[in-house]
Parts: structure tokens; sequence; C-alpha cells
């Protein structure tokens, strides 16, 4: 499928929406501490819609950090509970969606990896059915436009009324300058396939790196997404997972104020 997209690379402020869409917080989980500070300083900055956190992290070998597991439901109940801001984690399993929704839960993200399988995606989709929750489904891991397009159909069927899809880029082979590279044309193809489809863009994981993700956000608002979903970290540096590409809560607030 060859599909083409044209850039407007004027300076002015091209985003969809007058306030876009912010799913801001850290790649995982780590402690109830880490979770209850970012999370005031996110709330305190008023910019961040929802707070996420993996709290089960899809890592591609064994041995790596899995993620804190159901214990951090509770802990996104008490950030939520305390900073008042709405929260959201990664789903791969039907055990997954039922403890998800069990602890309220208000946002459920089908990550990456799990886009690429329709059998995982379809079982998700019978978990949700009905659920009033807001789901986001992230491209899969290769650019295959259909398979994204056939997991959101998957939970619209489901009956899901709120869904936003997420553009994370695509894992190459070698080396290459974003970890995984943007193709901007199929998300854009995918807007028209559903139209009203709220699409927003996660330069954290495009960019692989702190440095460039200025430029991915950028580039993102010049194309219209109606959001973006930001790694923030107290420490990102010593963070348990994705630690090159989280932001300080101080980085974040500078990016929002530059970029948005
Ligand atoms: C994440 O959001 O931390 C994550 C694992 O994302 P992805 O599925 O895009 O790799
Ligand atoms: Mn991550």
């Amino acid at each position: 499928m060859e599909i083409k997209v044209q850039v407007n690379q004027s300076r002015k402020r091209v985003v969809n929406r007058a306030d876009p869409l912010i799913i801001a917080g850290p790649c995982s989980a780590e402690s109830e501490e880490q979770l209850l500070w970012t999370a005031r300083k996110l709330a305190t900055g008023k910019r961040t819609d929802f707070f996420r956190a993996g709290i089960w992290k899809p890592r591609t070998r064994p041995g790596n950090f899995e993620g804190v597991g159901n214990i951090g439901l509770r802990w996104l109940k008490r950030v939520k509970e305390e900073t008042g801001l709405k929260t959201a984690t990664e789903v791969a399993t039907t055990t997954h969606v039922y403890e998800a929704l069990k602890y309220g839960i208000d946002c459920l993200w089908i990550g990456a990896r799990t886009t690429t399988n329709p059998f995982a995606t379809q079982e998700i989709a019978s978990a949700l059915q009905g659920a009033d929750v807001k789901v986001c489904v992230k491209n899969p891991v290769n650019p295959d436009p259909g398979l994204w397009l056939g997991a959101i159909e998957r939970i619209r069927d489901a009956g899901i009324k709120d869904i936003i899809a997420i553009h994370r880029g695509f894992s190459g082979c070698g080396k290459t300058r974003f970890r995984n590279m943007p193709q901007w044309a199929i998300p854009v193809w995918l807007k028209k396939q559903i139209p009203g489809l709220p699409v927003i863009c996660d330069p954290s994981h495009i960019a692989g790196n702190r440095e460039l993700i200025p430029h991915i956000t950028r580039r993102a608002m010049l194309l219209k997404f109606d959001g973006l979903m930001i790694e923030v970290h107290p420490d990102p540096v010593n963070a348990m997972s994705d630690a090159a590409q989280q932001l300080t809560p101080e980085a974040f607030k500078k990016l929002m104020e530059e970029y948005l």
C-alpha cells in the first residue's frame, strides 16, 4: 500500500484541537512514592489529562524488569484519589483488562506488540465488551496499516465508543536515527478510514532518546495530531525501563510551553 502525505511546514500553531489531549507519566510504575510524586508534579502543571504508568511491561527478552503487576493498580487508584488525575495503563491479556476495570482505571492502552496479533486484540476486545472506558490502540511494531485498523475495528465492534489511536513508530533492523521510525502517512491514512477518530503521537517511543523528543513533538503538531503521550519520570537516568527517553517533570513542562 503506498500512502503519501503533505506536511504543512508553516511555523504557526496548526494543532487540530485547541487543547490537545495529553497522556503523561512514567514508562513503568516502580513504587507508590514515584507515582505519587510524579503525578503531583503533573497535576500542578495542569497540562496532563491522563496519568500513565505501565504495570505489566512487555519486555523483548526475559530477565528485564517486567513491571510491578497488580499492586500498581492500587497505586494508580491512590494517584487518582489524591491528585484528581485520570489514570491509564497498558493491557495485554484478558486478566489485565478485568483487573484494570476492577480498579477503575480510566484509560487502557493496547501496546504495539499486542496490536500485531489479531488473536490477542480480539480477546482483549471481547473482555472489554460494553465497558465504559477509554481505549488507546498503539500502532503495531511493523508498518502494516491494516493490522492497526483491524485492532481498532475489533475494539469498536465490542461497543467501545471512546477510542484513540497512538502513533509510536515502527521498528526496523540495524541502527536508525529513531528507536521506532515514524511513518507519518500511516496515521494520516488511518484518520481517513475512521472519520472522527482522534490520533495522538507518542514522541517518547518514536525518539528513543530525550534529545529528539522536541523534534518529533513539533512534527506531530504540524501534522495536526490530536494530542501526545509522553513519558515523564522523577529520575529518568535511573528509570527501570526506557531510561534514555523519559523526561523530568521540568523538561516536560518546558516541552508543553514551547510546542503546544
Ligand atoms: C510503553 O508505552 O511503555 C510501551 C511499552 O509502549 P509500546 O507498546 O509503544 O512499545
Ligand atoms: Mn516505555
